[in-house]
């Protein structure tokens, strides 16, 4: 099984890049229409042509220069002497017999691996997204951050997971979640480019209202992302209702204090208008206790705002566990008696296919798919 997928690996490599050694072009579909309106200028090819050829990688999701029929061979050529088109290798896809959630795990041009799943939802399909090959902010209960960071994912590496479940099911991606591999506002340039392209008219046009994106908490990048005045959903990881408590669970908890990140998330409600959105795991006789309820309500006071509970799932390497139903469900009322009345238990969805966060990609790189 891992010899078969490592030979297939190999070999959808070499058809994407074509076989060019040391390959320095640049990355094409991370462009904006008006900076491909520019290169398409310089090549000397008339003006249309770059919306043509947006529209073959964003709305078509060609996979290889090859399929955009409509573009004159030689100006294909051109291009792809001149620019690399990335495309991802689908190496692994499971299907939850439970819900229908999908996983997938995609091959990247340098052979490293990212996962996505895909959720469907009376609302419409979601796929959670990975932002990065693996994650540097460790967080003790997240299989992501195991083997640390690798690299940033480029925009079209962010965008190829959507457009390549999109093509694989022929159903339509309504919603997108940033809530895979990685700490998207640690690559920051990556994920607002990415944003940009994803709700650009000439593609794809997903409205930002149906986008979320889920951080550890870095206060100066989520103002600077409210500045940005994206209608997208902020969600906070938040995990824990004390400064104390959280400095256990999550490291970067100790670099920058609680108050400083809820002042940041303030900040991004007031200046963008979206409510955000708390994301709390819950960690049997951790932080699932009556107290952190009531704390937990009484910090987050009458801000205008989404709790999601999520009991944990287990990652093999940690000892932490999920409360019982009856725990997450006293935790529930007693927020919403505190008048935080829009507190949802999150569906725990693909338990049969390590639907947690880094738990497929983890266990492709130490065993290969074989298991
Ligand atoms: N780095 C970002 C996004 C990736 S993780 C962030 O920290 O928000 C997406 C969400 O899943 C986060 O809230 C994260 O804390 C949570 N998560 C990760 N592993 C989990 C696990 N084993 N059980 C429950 N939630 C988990």
């Amino acid at each position: 099984m891992e010899h078969a997928v490592q030979s297939n690996f190999g070999r959808e490599t070499m058809d994407n890049s074509a076989m060019i050694e040391n390959d320095d072009r640049r990355d094409i579909k991370s462009m904006t229409l008006a900076e491909l309106s520019g290169e398409v200028a310089a090549l000397g090819e008339k003006p249309f042509r770059a919306r043509q050829l947006y529209q073959w990688m964003h709305q078509k999701l060609a996979r290889d220069y090859g399929e955009m029929t409509n573009l004159p061979k030689s100006f294909r050529e051109e291009l792809r002497k001149r620019y690399e088109y990335t495309s991802h290798t689908l190496l692994d896809r499971r299907v939850s017999s439970l819900d229908g959630t999908e996983k997938y795990l995609f091959g990247l041009s340098d052979r490293h691996v990212v996962e996505s799943v895909l959720m469907r939802y009376h609302f419409g399909n979601s796929v959670c997204i990975s932002s990065q090959v693996g994650c540097r902010m460790g967080c003790s209960f997240c299989a992501s951050t195991i083997g640390g960071l690798t690299r940033n994912l480029a925009p079209s590496e962010m965008l190829d997971q959507i457009y390549s479940i999109q093509r694989l099911t022929g159903e339509r991606v309504t919603h997108v979640v940033v809530m895979g591999t990685g700490e998207p506002l640690d690559n920051y340039d990556g994920l607002t480019r990415f944003l940009r392209l994803l709700s650009d008219e000439n593609g794809l046009n997903l409205s930002q209202r149906n986008i979320t994106v889920s951080t550890c908490g870095l206060p100066e990048k989520i103002r600077k992302l409210a500045e940005e005045r994206f209608q997208i959903t902020l969600a906070l990881s938040l995990h824990a209702p004390t400064q104390e408590k959280r400095q256990i669970l999550m490291p970067i908890a100790r670099r920058y204090e609680l108050g400083e990140v809820l002042d940041a998330c303030r900040y991004y409600f007031e200046t963008t208008g979206r409510r955000v959105t708390f994301e709390y795991s819950l960690v049997s006789g951790l932080n699932d206790s009556k107290k952190d309820a009531e704390t937990l309500a009484a910090l987050l006071g009458s801000f205008p705002c989404h709790i999601n509970l999520i009991p944990v799932n287990p990652v093999s390497e940690r000892d932490y566990a999920p409360p019982d139903r009856r725990t997450v469900a006293a935790f529930k009322n007693i927020l919403e008696k505190c008048g935080k009345t829009c507190c949802t238990i999150r569906r725990e969805m693909g338990r049969d296919i390590q639907g947690a966060c880094g738990q497929l990609r983890k266990g492709y790189m130490e065993k290969g798919l074989a298991e």
